[in-house]
């Protein structure tokens, strides 16, 4: 991120898509907190910050008569915590592109900071709208992104925006440039042996993820609802857990690549087992090809964590992205809270680990360990993406 900011007004893309109350209060900072070092660094360097981003789904939640809920999905409501976390005022503008935001942004001055409108309240950004994107670019002299989250959309203010700045006028944000350098830490030259851990509720979802890392992992560990398409596959008895019947032969194929690639490809031995899909449930331990019927798999058995946790443990590269069970309910989480402490233990050995996925994050968070792994990522379907190996648009735009 090294532009020269001095007396340029900069446009910065920041994620600061954070949750809040009904009271419109800040649930959790994280989001507005990660972008602090960057917004930091341009105004210690002499520049003017012009802050964009998106809350929530304002298209796609509106009001009983089909105009946008302004109220819900402002950004003033973040302007006491930005101000407080910066230690000097925000402004704020009610607009992104029309004459009050040219207005505000044409007379910021050195070390002022303008929080614009939420991004999304205008049509064009995640049509990518050329037209919204130019009057965007023209409100500053430079373009940061530093929203990884957004970084595979091709929306008008994360990837069409940066077109209209040259080489040398636009760059990463410190939040992105970490993100993308610790994913491509994990992707080119990892020190082996790499394990993968992918789990979470479905196949399909991760189909490409799965299909990339089973050829380039040296061990694979398939958890979660996952699993039970694969031992469905190889014609196990899974009661009634999830399973894809639709993805059985993609799941045979991944298993015949793995034999080879020589990837071995760590399925559940056993697995906790209820007769309903709730927190009270009844539960055993059964293994995870002999499931009775009516009983479902909801999280990795005792067996299983073991197995799992030696492969973890012995591996010099881990990548984690899904939990084991449903870890939303304290009887299933024992799994991914096992695998949680495998990697940090493995992390503690000299290991490089990247973790990353909205609900393995909130999975590491809850166990207290997400200090204790290499790379947390802040990135869901980016992270995916980029992973999967699929260009996000927001990272060809910068290099274009
Ligand atoms: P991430 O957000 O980290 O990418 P996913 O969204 O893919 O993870 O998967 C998380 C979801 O998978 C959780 O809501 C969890 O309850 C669910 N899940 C995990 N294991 C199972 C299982 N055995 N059966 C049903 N759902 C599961
Ligand atoms: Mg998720």
């Amino acid at each position: 991120m090294n532009l020269p900011f001095h007396g340029k007004k900069v446009l910065l893309r920041v994620d600061f898509n954070v949750p809040l109350d009904e009271h419109h209060r800040i649930t959790d900072d994280t989001r507005i907190r990660a972008a602090i070092p960057t917004i930091q660094k341009i105004l210690d360097e002499g520049g003017a910050v012009i802050l964009l981003s998106h809350l929530g789904r304002p298209g796609k939640k509106r009001l009983p008569d089909g105009s946008i809920d302004k109220e819900r999905f402002t950004l003033r409501h973040l302007v006491p915590r930005l101000s407080e976390l910066l230690k000097r005022p925000v402004a704020f503008v009610d607009e992104t592109v029309g004459p009050k935001a040219r207005a505000k942004a044409a007379s910021l001055l050195p070390g002022e900071v303008l929080l614009l409108e939420n991004v999304r309240f205008n049509e064009g950004e995640t049509k990518g709208d050329a037209e919204f994107a130019r009057q965007l670019a023209e409100l500053a002299d430079l373009y940061v992104n530093d929203a990884f989250g957004t970084a595979h959309r091709r929306h008008a203010s994360t990837a069409v925006v940066a077109e209209y700045f040259p080489k040398g006028k636009k760059s990463f944000g410190l939040l992105m440039q970490r993100e993308l350098e610790n994913a491509g830490k994990v992707l080119s030259h990892p020190d082996r042996p790499m394990t993968a851990i992918i789990g979470g509720a479905k196949v399909s979802d991760k189909l490409l993820l799965l299909e990339r890392l089973i050829t380039f992992a040296d061990k694979l560990i398939v958890g979660g609802g996952m699993a039970y398409t694969f031992i469905k596959a190889q014609g196990g008895k899974v009661g009634a857990s999830l399973v894809e019947d639709d993805r059985l032969d993609t799941a045979l194929s991944i298993l015949q690549t793995a034999r080879e690639q020589n990837t071995e490809l760590l399925l559940p031995y056993d697995s906790v087992i209820a007769d309903r899909f709730a927190p009270d449930a009844n539960t055993q331990i059964a293994p995870s090809n002999d499931i009775p019927d009516g009983w479902m798999g909801l999280d990795i058995g005792t067996t299983a964590r073991e197995d799992f946790a030696k492969a973890i443990t012995d591996s010099k590269t881990i990548l984690w992205n899904g939990p084991m069970g449903v870890f939303e309910m304290p009887a299933f989480a024992k799994g991914t809270e096992a695998i949680a402490h495998a990697v940090a233990e493995a992390t503690r050995k000299g290991a490089f680990s990247l973790v990353g996925g909205g609900d393995s994050v909130a999975a590491l968070k809850q166990t207290g360990l997400d200090k204790e792994v290499s790379f947390v990522s802040t990135g869901g379907g980016a992270l995916l993406k980029f992973l999967e190996g699929t260009p996000l648009p927001a990272v060809e735009a910068m290099e274009a």
